[in-house]
């Protein structure tokens, strides 16, 4: 208790309330509607990376505290995956951390290497814990927006570079893009790393869809292009890439110097977690490339499902080419406020969706776009795309 007026949540952390999946998950759950709002699947990850958590659980590996960067093996694979599908090299001692989850990541990064009122670029619509974690850290956020353009979210690079300054520290990227699906194109990357370099910024670059690109569309890591390998701080995550949401086992990849930094930040969040789950993500993360083939497959199946009810409901759709989310604009239905659409839905037709409009500092730009979750079972979305045609009648 205190007997001051003064407000118990700090400046820093003033504008931000619950999270938008908090509220809509709520919702949900009040209303009984199908939650395509928060975007975690319906259904594990492979039977086979289960039973290894299970097995180390039982034999007692990670029970207790392991190794504060990580267990070894889960470094060592961590390594060899990006050896292996993007010929980056990294010591799995010294350049390689584990964290709980991309969350842990993001916060322990920013933490670590922003001083106050250095600027963040970032795009927006924005991943929400990048506001909140740029405010913990006291920097100052820099959204560039990305529009829609052609069916699809692009990234303006004049605008991007007009928005570096001389207080600019350092550049956070996210693709394949949530929430508007974009993937970063070779020219786009190459444009930002040559951004990068001649204005000596660091790179935090969030892959957690790296397995999650559809059609021709490539996830290309910042990291591989000239001079970035230096600079950028590269984060993963098992929870998007083996459909293990729960576990919360992440890592970061880059120079020893920018590792030793961030883990620093990261000794003192957590410490450690997930102890037996790294074990399974290990092996994981030593999966032949079928079954990432076949993951994407699939979840691109599941993204055709929805985005044709979408449109065939009256939403205008763009077409994500990664993640697992479909963005849609409602103004063909006569709306224009996607906040008060989505709290209406479940009632309208039993269905939640989240409002891209919280992901903006300017509540104009995304004011009618609503975010729709793909990474659900096919009679989940068949239902959800029948019950959403309410909407075209
Ligand atoms: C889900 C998500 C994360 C968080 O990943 P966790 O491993 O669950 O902490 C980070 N960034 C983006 C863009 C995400 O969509």
């Amino acid at each position: 208790m205190t007997s001051s007026t003064r407000p118990l949540l700090n400046r820093r952390l003033a504008e931000f309330g619950t999270t938008i999946f908090a509220e809509m998950s709520a919702l949900a759950l009040r209303t009984g509607a199908i939650n395509l709002g928060q975007g975690f699947p319906d259904t594990d990850g492979p039977e086979e990376i289960r039973e290894a958590a299970v097995r180390a659980l039982r034999d007692g590996r990670g029970n207790q505290y392991p190794p504060g960067p990580g267990i070894p093996e889960l470094r060592a694979a961590v390594a060899a995956h990006q050896e292996r599908r993007y010929g980056l090299s990294y010591d799995p001692d010294a350049e390689v951390l584990v964290t709980a989850g991309a969350t842990e990541a993001i916060a322990a990064t920013l933490l670590a290497l922003l001083e106050p009122d250095d600027e963040v670029i970032a795009f927006e619509p924005y991943y929400d814990s990048y506001a909140a974690c740029i405010a913990m850290a006291g920097g100052t956020r820099v959204p560039v927006t990305l529009r829609p353009y052609e069916g699809s979210f692009r990234l303006d690079l004049d605008e991007l570079r007009a928005a570096v300054t001389d207080r600019t520290r350092l550049l956070l990227i996210n693709t394949p893009h949530n929430p508007t699906g974009t993937v970063l194109t070779r020219a786009e990357l190459t444009a930002i790393a040559e951004l990068a370099v001649e204005r000596d910024l660091l790179v935090v670059t969030d892959e957690v869809y790296e397995h999650l690109v559809f059609d021709d569309a490539e996830h290309l890591p910042l990291a591989t292009f000239p001079g970035m390998r230096e600079r950028t701080v590269t984060i993963g995550s098992a929870g998007k890439s083996f459909s293990f949401t729960g576990w919360k086992v992440g890592w970061v990849t880059s120079t020893q110097e920018l590792v030793t930094a961030v883990r620093t930040a990261k000794q003192y969040l957590t410490y450690v977690s997930a102890g037996p789950f790294q074990y399974a993500v290990a092996e994981a993360l030593r999966l032949p490339d079928a079954y990432f083939d076949s993951f994407r497959a699939d979840l691109q199946r599941k993204r055709d499902l929805l985005g044709d009810g979408l449109r065939a409901a009256g939403f205008e759709v763009y077409q994500p080419q990664g993640t697992y989310f479909i963005t849609t604009d409602i103004t063909p239905f006569g709306d224009k406020d996607a906040y008060a659409f989505c709290r209406a839905l479940p009632e309208r037709c039993g269905v939640v969706a989240i409002p891209n409009s919280v992901f903006y500092d300017d509540p104009n730009a995304g004011r009618s776009q609503v975010r729709f979750a793909f990474c659900k079972k096919d009679d989940v979305l068949a239902e959800a795309t029948s019950r959403l045609q309410r909407l075209a009648s």
